[in-house]
């Protein structure tokens, strides 16, 4: 009886299934059924004996390592003890000839005891042994290791029912183990087969992806997980790389020299497609000692081989982007400088243009270096080439974010702000660009001086990026014929413009009938609304058109030789004004625009002078506003004008103040007493922090040059209190008055904001931020009465 258990127990674990998990193969054996069988029929520690030494035997016979024999054994020895323990628990013990019947409740019980334990005992350390999760072995497969357990039952059962009719027909049951056993292991077998393949072609679909990095995540991932190996590694000789990594995640990425080899058993694989030589190495790594099935060899090749495919389509793929890429930046890109060249431009453009309601102002500065053909005649072709690339990187640096530079041809540039706060923001970035060319050029140890034109257009409501274009050109040019660095485009100064033509011929009977009359517009101290100057503009009271603004017709009066008497119309006309308001008591200077042609002319001064005193006005009652910087040919003969009207007496201005200058050699050159911010600044100040920061530097400016400070456009209360508290003492705009007849001014003067004649705008109620003006003496905008009053 015994004899027959331990052979039972022997045939039982070697007709084991075996599973190869990494470089650790696990058998999975009937042995369980063998004991249960004879804890059905024999005493208890009989049936542990015979378990012990059948295992024992059998490890020897197969010659399994000593530590996986003893642990083999003592696990089988507890398992069938937890089995003859749950028996006895049931009342049942070994031995006694009970019918089948009776048996199966007890047996049952037992059974589950030990399938149980044996999945908690044997999981877990196959898990710890081979890296794997144990939450996944146990529900790997679950469904047919169930239907092992339940075949095992009814054969334990079988088995006892045999042995109840004839006992010698014990000697039936190992064949039948055998028989069972084969067909299982069939079963497993084929499963793992179609299961394996089913792996290979989800692996080598995966390694289907364009990318290189991708390709080689996939397959060092996806073969570790395939060919359960502990270590995956791919050697590409071309290009020197080596990646590695297990099933989870890359460990290496680089040269395969900078690297140390793994320990345990390599199987190399070449990575070679169908008749094309090799591109490198698929290597795995095990920590022990691993035989790939035949199978498995095969299913290596494939993926070997589905890999190199996989590399080489992702490598000229990713060529075919990289030449498509060459080309698409040729097109679009000059040459030369490497900055984009029209067609990029345009196609920028336009697409800003298709948005540009919700992202702000688009505006384009086109910039043409002057004397640039000089450069090329007489120090040849390659030192006019580096100027042009040297231009390029000063632009490609002093541009703003993503401001696009662009080379139209020549010595043209362009440059396209989008995104921009306001209009006026254009000018000032337009300055900084400037300047930034203004520094000499090295060029063989000679030092040269770039000078260039701009430019500024702001994106027309229709026409698109031409018309963009159009309109910068003819700003541009404008600027080099009045000798500006940068002109800004209006329309009304557009030779295409036609309506404004016809105005020239109606020029001389506007001066002689008096057609030219001038209205005022307040120049307020924010801090306590009273009027402080008032400045004079231009209208055309056209007898057929109405009123005119100055923009539409200054051209025109500009170059039609008829410039001196409008100028001296307007000079009339506010001095009249002001000696009227004089008398009434509001001795308020005037400030009168000055044609940057009028500085051109020398006798400019003289002609100031004698209205002057025609009026019987000190000259300090007189501030001129000038618009345009000069270049420096022209400089001499404005120095001359600027000077003698300085000389005299009379303030000097400086208009549009951001947009057109900022640069302090201007302000050095032209020795003014006042700056005046333009107005696009104080309408973009609330939302810009550019716009604000221009306000505080001009503010600064003025306070360290003890220049006064004019702010422009001024519409609201929020606006006036902000600049106030930037140090802005004064400023002019439609929240304090429009421009308006001489007469209506005084009438507005008299009655005064809240009683209080002379003002026009209730005082900002901060205790001790208005300095009160001795009576008498009213603050001109030219002198900065009060201190700044600055939050700390
Ligand atoms: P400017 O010197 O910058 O004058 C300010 C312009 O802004 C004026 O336009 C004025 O009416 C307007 N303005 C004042 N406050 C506000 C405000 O709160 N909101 C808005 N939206 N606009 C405001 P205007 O009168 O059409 O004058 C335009 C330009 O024509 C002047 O700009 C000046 O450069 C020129 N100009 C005017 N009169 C003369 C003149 O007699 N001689 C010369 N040479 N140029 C003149
Ligand atoms: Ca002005
Ligand atoms: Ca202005």
């Amino acid at each position: 009886m015994a004899a027959t258990l331990v052979a039972l127990v022997a045939v039982g674990t070697a007709a084991s299934v075996k599973i190869r998990i990494r470089s650790t193969t696990h058998g999975f054996t009937w042995i369980e059924s063998a004991f249960m069988v004879g804890l059905a029929v024999a005493p208890a520690p009989w049936v542990v004996l015979s378990t012990g030494l059948g295992v024992g035997i059998t490890c020897a016979i197969v010659k399994r390592a000593k530590i996986r024999s003893v642990f083999s054994v003592a696990k089988e020895m507890v398992l069938v003890s937890a089995s003859a323990l749950t028996l006895l628990l049931l009342g049942h013990h070994g031995g006694s000839s009970l019918s089948v019947a009776d048996l199966i409740g007890p047996l049952a019980v037992a059974y589950l005891v030990n399938v149980v334990l044996d999945e908690l005992l044997t999981l877990p350390i196959i898990g710890l042994a081979t890296g794997t999760k144990v939450s996944y072995l146990f529900r790997e497969n679950w469904n047919l290791r169930l239907a092992t357990v339940v075949a095992r039952f009814f054969l334990i059962l079988g088995t006892l029912v045999i042995l109840q009719a004839d006992s010698r027909l014990l000697a039936a049951i190992p064949p039948l183990i055998l028989s069972l056993h084969l067909a299982y292991s069939g079963r497993i077998r084929a499963r793992t087969e179609q299961q394996a393949w089913q792996r290979l072609a989800r692996a080598t679909d995966a390694l289907n992806a364009v990318d290189l990095n991708t390709v080689l995540r996939t397959a060092v991932t996806g073969g570790a997980e395939l060919f359960s190996a502990d270590e995956v590694e791919i050697e590409l000789t071309g290009t020197g790389r080596l990646v590695r990594g297990t099933a989870k995640a890359l460990s290496y990425d680089g040269p395969p020299g900078a690297v140390a080899d793994g320990a345990g058993l390599v199987i190399p694989v070449p990575l070679e497609g169908h008749n094309t030589g090799d591109i490198g190495m698929l290597r795995l790594r095990f920590r022990g000692p691993v035989k790939l099935s035949e199978r498995e060899q095969y299913t290596l090749r494939t993926f070997a081989s589905a890999l190199c495919t996989a590399v080489r389509n992702a490598s000229a793929y990713a060529e075919l982007n990289r030449v498509a890429e060459e080309h698409a930046h040729a097109a679009a890109h000059d040459a030369l400088t490497g900055l984009a060249n029209r067609r990029h431009l345009l196609d920028r453009g336009a697409e800003q243009l298709g948005q540009r309601r919700t992202e702000g102002v688009v505006a384009l500065l086109l910039i043409d270096l002057n004397h640039f053909k000089e450069v090329n005649d007489t120090l040849g072709h390659a030192a006019g080439d580096r100027v042009l690339i040297q231009v390029a990187e000063r632009l490609r640096g002093a541009v703003h974010g993503e401001d696009l530079v662009a080379r139209l041809g020549g010595d043209e540039f362009a440059v396209l702000f989008h995104g921009l706060p306001a209009p006026a923001v254009a000018a000032h970035r337009a300055e900084a660009l400037l300047t930034a060319l203004h520094e000499p050029i090295e060029l063989d140890g000679m030092r040269i001086s770039v000078e260039a034109s701009g430019g500024i257009a702001v994106a027309p409501s229709s026409g698109g990026m031409t018309e963009l274009l159009r309109r910068a050109d003819v700003a541009m040019y404008q600027a080099k014929r009045a000798g500006r660095r940068i002109s800004t485009y209006a329309p009304a100064r557009d030779t295409a413009d036609l309506g404004r033509l016809s105005l020239g011929g109606d020029l001389p009977r506007a001066v002689a009938d008096h057609e030219f009359t001038v209205n005022f517009q307040p120049i307020v101290d924010l801090g306590s609304g009273e009027v402080v100057a008032a400045e004079a503009l231009a209208r055309w009271r056209h007898p057929a058109r109405g009123t005119i603004d100055p923009l539409r017709f200054l051209e025109t009066v500009e170059r039609s030789g008829l410039l001196p008497a409008f100028a001296e119309a307007v000079l009339d006309q506010s001095l009249i004004a002001v000696n009227t308001w004089r008398e009434a008591g509001f001795d308020l200077p005037v400030a009168v625009n000055v044609s940057p042609r009028s500085l051109l002319d020398a006798r400019f001064p003289g002609s100031v002078l004698a209205r002057l005193r025609a009026h019987d006005l000190p000259p300090d009652r007189l501030v001129l506003e000038l618009t345009e910087t000069l270049t420096l040919s022209q400089l001499e003969v404005v120095d001359q004008v600027l000077g003698q009207l300085r000389d005299a007496g009379i303030q000097l201005a400086l208009d549009d103040f951001g947009t057109g200058y900022s640069s302090l050699s201007v302000l050095s050159r032209i020795p003014v007493h006042e700056l005046k911010i333009d107005r696009g600044f104080v309408t973009a100040m609330e939302t810009s922090a550019e716009a604000a920061a221009v306000i505080r530097s001009t503010v600064d400016l003025g306070r360290s040059l003890n220049l006064s400070v004019v702010a422009e456009g001024v519409e609201s209360e929020p606006q006036r209190r902000a600049l106030w508290e930037l140090g802005c003492a004064a400023g002019q705009g439609h929240l304090f008055a429009r421009p308006m007849p001489a007469a209506r001014l005084l009438a507005a003067l008299h009655q005064g904001a809240g009683g209080r004649p002379g003002t026009l705008a209730p005082a900002l109620h901060d205790e001790g931020a208005v300095v009160r003006l001795s009576p008498g003496r009213r603050p001109g905008p030219r002198r900065a009465e009060r201190l700044p009053h600055l939050p700390a």
